[in-house]
């Protein structure tokens, strides 16, 4: 049967690559797509209702730091939320701040350390936006998002737009109740995070200290960032190198000789489906050496065979 079509509405492209949106810089064609830059997100919105209501599949990509897209690319919709705005409210001694979902992490994190907020300091070499880290509990240095978040802006497909408190949210190590719903017929709008006041100096330092352990840690270059989840009481890295799995190669794609966890991206002939498969063997070599079944962090997108 063929897939119900869009309206050609302005902004709103047709058949792009979608390698270029990805921090893995992978994966083939989205049907349709369609950048928000608006903070109040009304055209995308009503651009989502009509998806929704034609049963068209709608992808949401934020950076698309942890998520592998096919090679065959994403049938239906697929939205890369670019909006940027970031909004602060004093309330004693804490701040709340509300930024749009495509606000870059990064970007957030030094908007903290300018206006002397502390809680965001783990964010600051971790790539991707605001509302990508708030469905995945992104977190690092031993924090994450959960930790400052009140509540998300979140528009469903059915009920609308509803702010959802983080106590609702189920958060857990790199888990929300959002990340794995089968739907998907949800947009992350907003987010509201409560932050403390502090010396912009001692920010800086701690942003400092993290930035030099990821350089000094992880490699440059196209990639996912961390893989797999670390099994309870071990790392997935410890485990990948242990298995002897540390620098093994297919095709463009290699486990990172410097971190076992990355998988890096060497080349612009590599394919999201050799990248896939080294994630397979990797799995299956630990499961074989070790007993461990290695669960993902990063998603897969779109049309695999
Ligand atoms: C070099 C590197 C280092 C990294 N280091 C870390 C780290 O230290 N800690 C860590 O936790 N992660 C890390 N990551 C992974 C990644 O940065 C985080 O998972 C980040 O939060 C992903 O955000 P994103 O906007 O890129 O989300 P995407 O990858 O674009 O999307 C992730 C998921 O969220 C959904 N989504 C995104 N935005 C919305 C929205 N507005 N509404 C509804 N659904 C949405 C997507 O559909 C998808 O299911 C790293 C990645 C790289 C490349």
């Amino acid at each position: 049967m063929p897939s119900p079509e869009l309206p050609a509405i302005d902004g709103l492209l047709r058949e792009q690559p979608l390698a270029r949106f990805t921090a893995a810089r992978l994966g083939g064609p989205a049907d349709y797509l369609y950048v928000a830059r608006e903070p109040d997100y009304e055209d995308t919105i009503a651009l989502l209702e009509e998806a929704w209501r034609r049963d068209l599949p709608v992808t949401v990509i934020g950076g698309g730091a942890n998520v592998l897209v096919a090679d065959a690319g994403i049938r239906g919709l697929t939205i890369i939320n670019r909006a940027t705005d970031i909004q602060r409210e004093s309330i004693g001694d804490a701040v709340l701040l509300q930024a749009s979902s495509g606000a870059n992490l990064i970007r957030l994190a030094r908007f903290c350390q300018e206006n002397e907020l502390s809680g965001m300091e783990w964010a600051i070499a971790v790539p991707g936006t605001l509302g990508g880290a708030a469905v995945n509990n992104a977190g690092a240095h031993g924090s994450d998002i959960a930790s400052s978040l009140t509540r998300l802006l979140v528009y469903e497909a059915e009920g609308g737009k509803r702010w959802c408190d983080v106590n609702t949210l189920q958060y857990a190590y790199r888990y929300s109740r959002l990340k794995h719903r089968r739907d998907r017929r949800f947009f992350v709008m907003r987010a509201e995070l409560k932050l403390q006041r502090d010396d912009a100096a001692r920010i800086q330092a701690r942003m400092d200290h993290n930035n030099e352990y990821r350089r000094t840690t992880q490699p440059p270059g196209a990639s996912l960032g961390s893989i797999f989840k670390n099994p309870p009481g071990d790392y997935a890295g410890r485990l990948i190198e242990a298995a002897g799995l540390k620098g093994k190669r297919l095709g463009a794609v290699q486990v990172s000789p410097l971190h076992a966890n990355f998988f890096v991206n060497l080349s612009v002939d590599a394919s999201a489906s050799d990248y896939f498969e080294l994630i397979q063997l990797v799995r299956a070599g630990v499961k074989e050496r070790f007993g461990v079944a290695l669960e993902l962090e990063i998603q897969t997108l779109g049309e695999w065979q």
